[in-house]
């Protein structure tokens, strides 16, 4: 079975957030599973591309806003990448340093998919499945089955994968006239309440349909920024699959970003190293518990209520250290800076992107804030509970399918709302856990050895193209 990935994430090549990590390995464990998992994207101009042995193996040319625009695509081998992968390099429109934020993002995504289309067709190749990921490739449904341009591949199963529903893609019908030709008399099918919503037209024209949780499907059916009714009339081909986590990259016995590596059996010393490593750094205490956060700093991660929650449970608990690694909203940022005069010794942050850095905040925090509004599937929880950090977090989505309450019997410390709080109330609980050494020990070790790798997901993925 031959599957395509398109997606405008892929770790280590570009990330942004979880979309990249999944395309980073969900290819991987398929490739196990006897099915041959090929991966496309767009060329960035950033350092990891720039230092990669690149051939081009293709090349052709599109039209865009009556712009022709040549493509190369340009394979890449490297040890780092166990599945196929191939780059589409638009010179002035794809080739940039950024994955995001540029204000010509809508013929970015279109400029992709035109060139990989007209690439799958001139090249005849033959995919049993499309696998498009998240809205920037979610049009590949409708041009396949709607577009004169790309008839050959007509009938090509295809998934739409939803890694998060909030980003929808839309623009103006103005910009009708950029797609490809295609039968009118299909245009409600771009269409969602006066706009053309790739994301909308991918649930509607895909074969299948799945979101990066079972929770989190059932969630969009009643909140879907405005997605909802159409995901109950399409439930029929809807479905959840709970992410996986890539467990050999993110393994603390192997680790590399680690000061010190460590597995069930020696996860205390293990983690008291990195502890220290963090203290070291950021003034805390390594006797004090240390609450970590990890995450851009959005309102969908409750990124918002930080600030009130750290100063109101800092300043109640005194013996706590907080860090917060992350970058986002610039108010948000703007809050934190100022508690690390407010509170030296206690919190701390590290505004700004740093993969490392995260690795040793997985490995080194006690616990791991997770307070989200919305969270599709949530990668960080399953990340910590294999580095042996207990998480705290709210239950929506794949959080809630992911952690179970210290007090049913279970590893983590859950609350329902995304108040400040909520999360004081966690934190106050994680700090009585903390207190309960024997306990707290116990549960470092069982969160260690919770299964969450690829290996069922993926075959579930493969169940699901086998249904088409
Ligand atoms: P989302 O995709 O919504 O941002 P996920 O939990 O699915 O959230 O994935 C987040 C991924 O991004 C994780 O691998 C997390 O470690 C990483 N990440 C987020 N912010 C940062 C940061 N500031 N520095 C390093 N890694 C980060």
């Amino acid at each position: 079975m031959k599957i395509l990935h398109t997606s405008f994430e892929c770790y280590p090549i570009a990330k942004v957030g979880g979309l990249a990590d999944v395309v980073g390995a969900l290819p991987k464990y398929q490739n196990n599973l006897n099915v041959t998992a090929t991966v496309t994207m767009p060329y960035y101009e950033n350092t990891f591309v720039k230092q990669q042995k690149l051939k081009e193996i293709s090349s052709g040319n599109i039209i865009l806003d009556a712009v022709n625009y040549d493509y190369k695509i340009l394979s890449l081998d490297s040890n780092e990448i166990p599945f196929n992968l191939y780059l589409i390099h638009i010179s002035n429109l794809l080739d940039r340093e950024q994955v995001y934020g540029y204000e010509d993002e809508t013929n970015r995504y279109l400029g992709f998919q035109f060139a990989l289309l007209d690439w799958v067709i001139k090249e005849k190749l033959s995919f049993d499945v499309i696998h498009c990921h998240d809205h920037h490739t979610a049009l590949i449904p409708f041009f396949i089955n709607y577009c004169n341009s790309y008839k050959e591949l007509k009938n090509t199963p295809t998934i739409v994968t939803i890694h998060n529903a909030q980003y929808q893609g839309h623009f103006s019908h103005e910009k009708l006239d950029v797609l490809p030709a295609f039968d009118f008399k299909h245009v409600g099918l771009l269409d969602w309440y006066g706009s053309v919503n790739p994301l909308a037209c991918g649930i509607k024209c895909a074969s299948r349909v799945n979101t990066v949780s079972p929770s989190y499907m059932e969630e969009l059916k009643e909140n879907a920024n405005g997605l909802e009714g159409l995901l109950r009339s399409e439930s029929n081909k809807c479905v959840g699959i709970l992410n996986g986590i890539d467990t050999d990259f993110w393994n603390p016995e192997t680790d590399t970003m680690l000061v010190k590596n460590y597995k069930p059996s020696t996860v205390i010393s293990g983690k008291k190293a990195n502890k220290k490593e963090l203290c070291d750094i950021y003034g805390f205490d390594i006797d004090l518990p240390l609450f970590g956060f990890i995450g851009r700093l959005v309102g969908e991660k409750s990124a918002d209520l930080l600030p009130e929650a750290i100063r109101q449970s800092i300043s109640e608990h005194k013996e706590i250290n907080i860090f917060v690694l992350g970058s986002g909203h610039k108010e948000i940022e703007n809050q934190l800076q100022p508690l690390k005069e407010e509170f030296p010794g206690k919190f701390n942050t590290h505004i700004g992107y740093d993969e490392k850095l995260s690795h040793l905040v997985y490995a080194g925090a006690d616990f791991l804030l997770m307070p989200s509004r919305v969270e599709p599937c949530g990668l960080n929880q399953m990340y910590s509970l294999r580095y042996g950090t207990l998480p705290i977090v709210r239950r929506t989505g794949g959080l809630k399918d992911t952690v179970i309450d210290i007090g049913d019997e279970g590893f983590g410390i859950c609350h329902d709302q995304a108040s400040v709080w909520d999360i004081c109330y966690s934190i106050k609980r994680g700090i009585e856990l903390y207190n309960n050494k024997n306990l707290f020990r116990r549960k470092q070790k069982q969160i260690m050895k919770i299964d969450h790798s690829w290996t069922k997901s993926a075959q579930e993925y493969i169940d699901l193209y086998k249904l088409i």
